[in-house]
């Protein structure tokens, strides 16, 4: 993507498609009819610490299943609603189902922070954390519930609204996580100087970690250099036994892919979760053996 800024702010341009082929307006138009109907559903993918398996918290992540179409990923239609107003309601739906549903975890004895991702968009509107505190006012849960991830190519954009209201969201206690590092141009002095707590090393590094000495010695300086400031990283894309190894023989802290876990529909989570995490189960070492 090439980002530029605008008079509205932020606008998206997708380099190989025409955004306003007849193909991409259908497809917006559906999209705008499926967040009224309430057709969007949510995913969760738990991060999991790579020392010993336990459950860091769990990524929310969208799912549209077009009546037509069939499933539409989010890589297709996230970018697509980023350029309307679309967006600002699809995070508000999703916070507040995400919400909706650490609610109902916490009532079922299993306290895990759900990750939100959010957009551009999101971050220009300086409602964003008026609207989330209004929904953990709701749910009765605490700032720590949720956490919020921007990617790093988000940060590259309107840089002094973006980091006021993301200077106010680290103020109200809503821990923020920087995605898909390594594919941005994040500089030391930002990553240093912004209120976030983790980042997510992207998946496509992570991916060949074990066939590729490139990838490999990335990711590893990315943990080293993300140690050193103090934060924590988070491995994305862990797909295989091997990767896993080899990121916590790195010291790499917690992982994410579908050899940990696969994103979940609510109620797999669910039981997945209880398995792992519920009060009459407590932490077993068989969870442990896994890695
Ligand atoms: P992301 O935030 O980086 O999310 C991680 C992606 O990695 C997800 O793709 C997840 O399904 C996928 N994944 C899980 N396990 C593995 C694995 O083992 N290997 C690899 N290579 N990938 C794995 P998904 O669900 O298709 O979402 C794609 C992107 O769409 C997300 O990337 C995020 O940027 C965006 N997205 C998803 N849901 C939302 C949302 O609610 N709001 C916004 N603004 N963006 C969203
Ligand atoms: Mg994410
Ligand atoms: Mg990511
Ligand atoms: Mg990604």
């Amino acid at each position: 993507y090439m980002a530029k800024e605008g008079r509205t702010g932020i606008e998206f341009y997708v380099a190989d498609k025409d955004r306003n082929s007849p193909e991409r307006l259908s497809l917006l138009s559906d999209l705008r009819a499926a967040v009224d109907a309430g057709e969007l559903d949510l995913h969760y993918q738990p991060k999991v610490k790579l020392e010993n398996g336990q459950v860091e918290g769990v990524e929310a992540l969208l799912r549209w299943w077009h009546p037509e179409r069939g499933p539409v990923s989010p890589v297709e239609f996230i970018p697509l609603a980023e350029q309307s107003y679309l967006m600002r309601e699809i995070t508000q739906y999703v916070i507040r189902k995400a919400l909706a549903q650490a609610a109902r975890w916490w009532h079922d004895g299993i306290d895990v922070p759900i990750s939100v991702n959010v957009s551009a968009r999101d971050l220009l509107d300086s409602t964003l954390p008026e609207e989330l505190e209004a929904g953990l006012r709701t749910f009765a849960l605490p700032a720590s519930a949720i956490r919020l991830e921007i990617t790093e190519r988000v940060l590259m954009t309107d840089q002094a609204y973006i980091a006021e209201t993301i200077t106010t969201l680290a103020d109200m206690g809503v821990q923020l996580s920087l995605d898909d590092f390594g594919t941005g141009y994040s500089s030391l002095v930002r990553l240093q100087r912004l209120p976030v707590s983790e980042v997510k090393i992207d998946s496509s590094f992570v991916r060949r970690l074990a066939e590729s000495p490139d990838d490999e010695r990335i990711v590893r300086s990315i943990v080293d250099l993300v140690r050193s400031l103090g934060l924590r990283s988070v491995a994305e894309g862990v797909e295989s036994l091997e990767i896993a190894t080899r990121l916590r023989e790195m010291g790499c802290p917690a992982g994410q892919g579908r050899w940990l876990a696969k994103p979940m529909s609510a109620y797999e989570a669910t039981v997945w979760l209880r398995h792992r995490m519920g009060p009459a189960f407590g932490a077993r070492a068989g969870d442990e053996a896994r890695l």
